[in-house]
């Protein structure tokens, strides 16, 4: 583990170089997995997230199915190899907490009683961890739902704020979070509503009002990212449909394949 900087911020510049309201940079690819019925891999920072999405289906065994509703099963995962020391495979404390945070971030935005009887499962496996793991997963998890077609009332965008120095800062790296003074992670609608907010360490109240504020801001972007690789997603392959449907059109008769 890294050891203990002795200050955080430096003429206004953290430690990686970022302004206290700077988000590291984020990479999203929709779609990256054949077999699931949506997908997204996201990059945050040192971040290396893969988001699958199988659903909705018949939910067994079927004494757990809900009559009036789908149910949302969400695994969070950390791969062995994820962090500097081999994880142990398998569940932990710390695995399950987050697999069940983050399915309870999703239930007000995913319309499940469209599909009673079934469940809508999400898988995140964290490749490589640095930081945030958890609004990184969210996020990608919000893309892959999005790229399975489930309906919802809109996007979730995630995005932590910490304090260190005795100043707040958007978007925790490593050493921020792991000796930071306060680590708050937010999930939010377009709208502002919070499906998800958890806290540890210490703020005033004054600083939580504020704290909430640089998240706004925070998930503001974020979503803003979402929105732009759907569109980016959705274009492409809508223009892709409209050459192969020119490409049939002009073939001449009696060359297309019988
Ligand atoms: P989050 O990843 O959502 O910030 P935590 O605050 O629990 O969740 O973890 C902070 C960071 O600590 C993780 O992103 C990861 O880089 C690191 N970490 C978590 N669990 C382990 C572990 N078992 N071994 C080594 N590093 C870990």
């Amino acid at each position: 583990m890294n050891e203990k900087p002795e200050h955080f911020i430096v003429d206004g510049k953290r430690l990686d170089g970022r302004r206290v309201d700077e988000l590291r940079s984020i990479k999203i690819e929709i779609g990256t997995l054949d077999r699931a019925d949506g997908s997204c891999y996201l990059e945050w920072g040192n971040n290396k997230i893969l988001a699958a999405v199988y659903g909705p289906r018949e939910l067994h065994p079927r004494h757990r199915q809900k009559m009036t509703r789908s149910v949302v099963q969400f695994r969070y995962n950390m791969a062995s190899f994820s962090v500097d020391e081999r994880i142990r495979p398998g569940p932990s404390r710390r695995s399950i907490e987050i697999s069940k945070v983050s399915r309870e971030a999703f239930e007000p935005v995913v319309f499940t009683k469209f599909f009673p009887k079934t469940s809508i499962d999400v898988f995140v496996e964290v490749l490589q961890a640095g930081a945030g793991t958890r609004t990184a997963g969210i996020n990608a998890a919000s893309l892959a739902l999005a790229d399975a077609g489930i309906p919802m009332r809109g996007l979730v965008s995630a995005c932590a704020v910490g304090k260190v120095d005795g100043e707040l800062v958007l978007d925790l790296m490593k050493e921020e979070d792991n000796y930071g003074e306060a680590d708050m992670p937010v999930v939010m609608t377009a709208g502002g509503q919070i499906t998800l907010l958890q806290m540890d360490g210490h703020l005033t109240t004054e600083e939580f009002y504020r704290a909430l504020e640089l998240a706004k801001t925070g998930c503001d972007k974020v979503y803003e990212l979402q929105r732009q690789a759907l569109i980016k997603k959705y274009s492409e392959e809508y223009t892709a449909e409209i050459e192969d449907e020119y490409i049939e059109d002009a073939a001449p008769e009696g060359d297309a394949d019988e």
